[in-house]
């Protein structure tokens, strides 16, 4: 049998559990007998259960995680003519939400664990300059002490891309991701650690302002059916991801403890021969198991070709998208280094010992 080719897959988001699968369907055939579909009493004991969590005044819970990031911005005053600044290193989602807010994205330098370097900053400053939108990228907090100061310093608002790193905590300052600052965005979409199954997000806030806001842009800038306040589209939360999204708390230590314990392995395992990241007890939810190395493209195909789903997060910077040829952004140092050494290894709370195994084997193989 050594022809057969094992495979590892990144993520499997299949809910093939018997107990698991019966509760969702449980929650479905609840939903629907109660003919509340969207909003309404889920959604309230959802938003409540994800401020009590994250020790949040309020959380709105809104359509995806998008939408989160976007809204919070909106409604923290965030739009045409001010510059925000943010990370070249993230999935567009950040961009893009910052970028249809009408404001300008100014962009700084990231550090070895990926997320925007405080000391980078400082330099990108100005008149113009509203809020700083660091992302946990990977599902590891940024140097949030540093950040606040410099927002404190000059009265930027922070505003946390907390979209992987539902979760991670900050022991010193008992502090979650998200809570850090003015407002917080996160996914719960099913590819992130505290997950519904489709799009989600929410938005979690300690100011009254923020909070009375978004709840009239996620819907039309109006509440229920009182005159439109401010001109905005659409981005209500369904039931039934509230609902989801409660259940999927009961499972949350368990998946986080699992993902970290398989990224200390990796660790133990690899780090020889490639750079492996530090993993956190509190401030590191590993949304994402990431190494570096400067054989990372012929590593990413032999893994490929042995069956092991490995991916490249990003190849591209978000400003050297097509979309945003028209910015014109200088040369990040250490982003553009990063950008070319880093794979994504399978790192979830469904893989056994034989899969995790495997994928380190044929890591050392390669080097070897
Ligand atoms: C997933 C993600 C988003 C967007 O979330 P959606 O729910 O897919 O809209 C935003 N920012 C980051 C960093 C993400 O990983």
């Amino acid at each position: 049998m050594n022809n057969v080719i094992k495979t590892v897959k990144f993520r499997d988001l299949s809910v093939k559990d018997t107990k698991l699968k019966n509760e969702l369907l449980k929650i479905f055939e609840d939903v629907l007998s109660s003919g509340q579909l969207i909003l309404g009493q889920q959604v309230e004991l959802f938003e409540k259960k994800i401020a009590d969590y994250c020790k949040a005044k309020y959380a709105i819970g809104v359509s995806n995680g998008t939408s989160a990031l976007y809204l919070a911005l909106k409604a923290s005053d965030i739009g045409f003519g001010d510059e925000v600044i943010t990370t070249p290193f993230s999935w567009t989602a950040t961009l893009n939400a910052i970028v249809m807010t009408g404001a300008t994205p100014v962009f700084a330098d990231i550090d070895e664990n990926f997320n925007i370097k405080s000391s980078e900053i400082e330099n990108k400053i100005n008149t113009k300059t509203k809020a700083i939108v660091p992302v946990h990228y990977a599902g590891k907090l940024c140097e949030m002490s540093e950040l606040k100061k410099i927002c404190d310093s000059y009265q930027l608002k922070l505003i946390e891309d907390a979209a992987q790193a539902f979760g991670a905590y900050d022991k010193l300052k008992n502090c979650f991701a998200g809570n850090f600052g003015y407002a917080g965005a996160f996914s719960l979409n099913p590819m992130k650690v505290l997950n519904s199954y489709g799009d989600a997000g929410v938005v979690i806030t300690n100011e009254k302002k923020v909070y009375d806001k978004i709840k009239k842009l996620r819907y039309l800038g109006a509440i229920n059916q009182n005159p439109c306040e401010f001109v905005e589209l659409n981005h209500k939360i369904d039931s039934l991801h509230a609902a989801l999204i409660l259940n999927s708390f009961k499972y949350l230590n368990t998946n986080i403890t699992k993902r970290r314990k398989i990224a200390e392995f990796y660790n133990l395992c690899l780090n020889k021969y490639v750079t492996c990241p530090k993993i956190l007890k509190h401030e590191h939810v590993v949304f994402e198991y990431i190494i570096r190395s400067d054989k990372r493209d012929e590593l990413e195909k032999y893994l490929i070709s042995h069956g092991i789903e490995c991916k490249v997060r990003y190849r591209y910077l978000m400003p050297e998208q097509p979309a945003y040829r028209y910015l014109n952004f200088k040369s990040l140092k250490n982003a553009n280094i990063i950008k070319n050494q880093v794979l994504s290894l399978p790192c979830h709370e469904k893989m056994t010992k034989r899969d995790t195994n495997y994928v380190v084997n044929k890591i050392i193989n390669f080097f070897n």
